[in-house]
């Protein structure tokens, strides 16, 4: 009976039937096992914390865009693409706050259980194919952390803090200056500064 066919809402209704699939997996029995057939992969995953480096990272949660061509190989599976991330960080010069998106390219072979790749490689060597199944989150990982600059700036010509008073150069007039004695006095600055009045000269009240 006619009542009985499920209703069809498209490709949204898809992905709502499996809300807690790992957004990382990626599905690979539409891509089938003949070399030279092709899969186009654009999503947004939220990123897991801990992805950073010491001034800059990417904030838990933040969404990053995958646009990935998955592309099956003899020996596996190919996925060549980019990435869209938001990262959040501070100036390694004036510790500014730092808001940026970094466009990252990516190419990665995923060796196929039993493929000559996937036998003659290290456990660690290669990234393998997972069943039915290909898991993005090492790979996209790598690709982030180790693109993570080690001293992020600002600006690239950030000048920088003032060393006397530590405020931002970049926020300071270009005559910024502190005065600075002269060394050939500083030693009587020290001596017209501890001589009379100090805690330990004795003091001489009854003196008239
Ligand atoms: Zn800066
Ligand atoms: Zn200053």
């Amino acid at each position: 009976m006619p009542s009985a066919v499920p209703h069809r809402s498209g490709a949204a209704s898809h992905d709502a039937r499996r809300p807690a699939a790992n957004p990382w997996k990626v599905d690979l029995r539409g891509l089938g096992r003949r070399a030279g057939s092709l899969q186009e992969l654009e999503r947004t995953v939220p990123a897991p914390a801990g992805w950073r480096v010491e001034l800059i990272g990417v904030p838990a949660g933040a969404g990053i865009a995958l646009r990935l061509r998955l592309e099956s190989v003899m020996e596996g599976v190919l996925v060549t693409g980019e990435l869209d991330v938001p990262v959040e960080g501070s100036c390694a010069r004036c510790l500014e706050p730092i808001e940026d998106t970094l466009h990252l390219a990516l190419q990665e072979l995923y060796a196929y259980a039993g493929s000559t790749t996937e036998e003659t490689s290290e456990e660690d060597e290669v990234r393998r194919v997972d069943g039915d199944y290909l898991d993005l989150e090492g790979l996209v990982r790598d690709t982030i952390v180790l693109s993570l600059p080690l001293a992020p700036v600002c600006t690239e010509d950030c000048a920088g803090l003032c060393v006397d008073c530590g405020q931002r150069l970049d926020d300071l007039p270009a005559d910024h200056a502190h005065e600075v004695v002269d060394a050939r006095w500083a030693g009587l600055v020290d001596r017209f500064a501890s001589s009379p009045g100090t805690p330990g000269d004795a003091p001489t009240p009854e003196e008239n």
